[in-house]
């Protein structure tokens, strides 16, 4: 069995999660007709205190489909410097949805609100309107957003009528770290984004969450950008199980990812970021003069371990359901034995 540090999204489906999917009731979810998926998007409307939620393939398709509802082409969306949607989604806001991007600094997790209010758009004729604000709750670069800030830069919004999509892939991994309820966190945005497909190892999907009327004018567009699925439930089924079985176990990952971290600690050299050490992923250092990428992956990877290569100078553990607190103990063995060699 491999050890695999490279991502939650790794994460297989669980044996209930099997027996849910084979014998799931299905029905064409294009009519609405799938009684599995309903059951879905109605128990995440709950869950998160939004009037609706519609079930999406992926997290990027989420996103991607949340810009489009919300924004006319040409308008400029504001967003973290560092957030997936920038950085990870291959440049779709502007294929799809023909809008603009400006960032604005999300130093480890804290927004500043001044500068915000500055970077939404008056009506001056050469400006774009600013169509959409987003934030990343929790952040991909490991770090959480307080609520106080998230609920800041939602009334600034408010106040400007700019509204605000929150990408909450890993919500609950924020939920947990800053002990905040999830609908509070729900509350500082008209739409979000969560993934089912992460540490809460469902196979595949998303969901876009938000009031009636958004999520009836993103099941057109989802239906535009090839997302009408129709045997759903199938996928629907893991959905629910992810939802009401999977979040408290969330927080064992964070355990380990603190456990990882003052284990990695003792090689020498070894640079934990504890700034952004506030989910299930660990971020750190380790100079090419002690040990190359090259080697270190091949290294691990002859030990059934899997990680990914540095991204901007820095290594990204990650941690989930596949790891235990022994695989830990053997990457770090493992690991000190490469460079010893
Ligand atoms: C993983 C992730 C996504 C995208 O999810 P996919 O299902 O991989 O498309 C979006 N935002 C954040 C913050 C993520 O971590």
């Amino acid at each position: 069995m491999w050890i695999d540090l490279r991502s939650d999204t790794v994460t297989q489906p669980t044996e209930a999660m099997r027996q849910a999917m084979a014998h799931a009731v299905v029905g064409d979810d294009v009519y609405g007709d799938d009684p599995t998926v309903n059951q879905l998007e109605k128990l995440t409307s709950e869950l998160f205190g939004k009037e609706a939620a519609l079930f999406v393939p992926s997290g990027t398709f989420g996103n991607q489909l949340a810009i489009m509802t919300h924004t006319q082409r040409g308008d400029e969306i504001l967003l973290g410097d560092d957030c997936h949607i920038l950085m990870h989604e291959v440049g779709a806001a502007a294929v799809l949805s023909g809008v603009q991007t400006r960032t604005f600094p999300t130093n480890s997790g804290h927004i500043d609100i001044e500068k915000l209010k500055r970077m939404i758009r008056g009506d001056d004729i050469h400006f774009p309107a600013t169509g959409l604000l987003c934030m990343e709750n929790a952040q991909s670069s490991g770090a959480v957003v307080s609520l106080a800030d998230m609920q800041a830069v939602y009334q600034l919004a408010q106040s400007r009528h700019v509204p605000v999509h929150i990408d909450g892939a890993r919500i609950f991994n924020a939920s947990i770290a800053i002990s905040a309820d999830i609908k509070e966190i729900a509350a500082c945005g008209d739409s979000v984004n969560v993934c089912l497909s992460k540490g809460l190892c469902a196979p595949v999907g998303s969901m876009l969450i938000g009031t009636r009327d958004f999520i009836r004018k993103a099941r057109k567009n989802r239906k535009l950008m090839g997302g009408g699925l129709r045997q759903a439930g199938i996928l629907a089924a893991a959905g629910i199980l992810a939802l009401t079985e999977m979040v408290s176990r969330l927080e064992d990952d964070h355990k380990n990812a603190h456990y990882l971290a003052d284990r990695l600690e003792e090689i020498e050299s070894c640079q934990v970021n504890r700034n952004r050490l506030a989910i299930n992923m660990v971020f750190f250092t380790l100079p090419e003069s002690v040990i190359s990428e090259a080697a270190l992956i091949e290294g691990l990877k002859n030990k059934m371990i899997r990680i990914n290569g540095q991204e901007d100078g820095e290594y990204r553990f990650v941690t989930n359901y596949g790891v235990s607190v022994d695989d830990i103990d053997l990457v770090v063995k493992t690991m000190k034995t490469i460079i010893d060699n």
